[in-house]
């Protein structure tokens, strides 16, 4: 990871703007420029190179791991810690300096209105406080070769769990012990966690879109919804299968069979240039002409990386342009309530013609039989 060419990018886009300095406090956006994986982190950017400010549990694992940037450790809140630095360096120490005062760009998308009060009143007038544009999350739509390795294999190992889920979805059994096994699998190969708690949605639960593994015992017959993902050297995997327990109907089939057009028209669909909104629309379109774009609530997609929501959406009217290197999620399902739902997620990378899915696998219809 060269923390360094991404700290010099954004320096460069601070330098372009009104903004004199640029305090970063979303921890994923700290460790994204400078490497720290700490809990309590503020970078602050200068036209005069970046300061990383923790406290003292850091000092060992700070110096270890930011090579790029200076570590300030104090034992206040790190982006107070950092307005203080601030005050303390553009003045060159004189007081009631007659420069005029200066700006500081802050990231209103993750700070509080308490936490924006408190700078201000360390501030004190002596800096102006101004939301600063997404650079950060810009920057992190495209990801560079070492981390698209590193989602690779996140995806790799995030796979392989669908086997456990195989082997442990029976009629009887609880959801949640289907989740353990898959999550103690994980582990066992490493991960570091899961991206976000195992969905595991069995019987008429698999209709909601986020049923997270609960204590309800898996049915004789119907759909189960597994959508699970690990983090892995930081980065996230996420993956949706759908398996039938017991024999499907003809109805259940074609949903199935509908929802799997879906992702791979979709899927068809990715190539740099083409808007995130069009990638929805391919699968939304495939539902629309079987009659079941009312049951697919939710958007087509979304970048993965650092953290496992992150930009772009890819949803409905979306503008965004598809660029090489994004990589995204594409998982359209519908979802009758009290009935039944379907899901089919897999990750890729945007490529100039088209795009890699990450860890290809059979898609046809698992039936387990009761
Ligand atoms: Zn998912
Ligand atoms: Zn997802």
């Amino acid at each position: 990871m060269d923390h360094g060419r991404r700290l010099r990018r954004l320096q460069a886009l601070v330098a372009e703007s009104k903004l004199d300095f640029l305090l970063v406090t979303h921890l994923p956006n700290v460790r994204y420029l400078s490497g720290f994986t700490g809990s309590a982190a503020a970078l602050l950017m200068s036209s005069e190179g970046a300061t990383v400010f923790t406290d003292g549990r850091y000092i060992a694992q700070a110096r270890q791991e930011v090579q790029a940037a200076r570590v300030v450790i104090d034992s206040k809140a790190p982006a107070l810690a950092a307005a203080e630095w601030l005050l303390g360096q553009g003045n060159g120490g004189r007081r009631g300096s007659s420069r005029p005062s200066r700006t500081l760009g802050v990231e209103a998308e993750w700070m509080t209105v308490a936490g924006r009060d408190r700078l201000a009143s360390v501030l004190r007038g002596k800096a102006k406080v101004r939301p600063a544009p997404g650079w950060v999350e810009q920057a992190r739509m495209v990801k560079d070769a070492g981390e698209i390795q590193r989602i690779r294999e996140a995806v790799r190992l995030g796979a392989s769990l669908f086997g456990i889920a195989k082997k442990t979805i029976r009629p009887g059994v609880r959801e949640y012990e289907v989740a353990a096994a898959m999550e103690y699998e994980a582990r066992r190969q490493g991960a570091e966690g899961m991206s976000f708690p195992t969905i595991l949605a069995s019987g008429p639960r698999s209709a909601i879109v986020h049923g997270r593994a609960s204590d309800a015992r898996i049915p004789r017959r119907g759909f189960v919804v597994c959508d699970f993902g690990v983090i892995l050297a930081g980065y996230c995997s996420d993956r949706t299968r759908t398996v039938h327990v017991g024999r499907p109907s003809k109805e259940g089939r074609s949903l199935y069979a509908a929802v799997l057009e879906a992702q791979e028209c979709a899927i068809a669909a990715v190539r740099a240039g083409v808007t995130a909104g069009e990638v929805d629309e391919a699968a939304r379109g495939v539902l629309r002409e079987r009659k079941l774009a009312r049951w697919f609530t939710h958007s087509t997609g979304h970048g993965l990386g650092l953290e496992i929501h992150e930009q772009p959406r890819v949803a409905a009217g979306q503008r965004q342009k598809l660029e090489p290197g994004m990589v995204v999620t594409i998982e359209p399902g519908a979802y009758v309530p009290g009935e039944w739902g379907v899901r089919i997620e897999d990750v890729v990378v945007v490529t100039a013609s088209g795009c890699e899915v990450l860890t290809p696998t059979e898609k046809d219809l698992v039936v387990i039989e009761a």
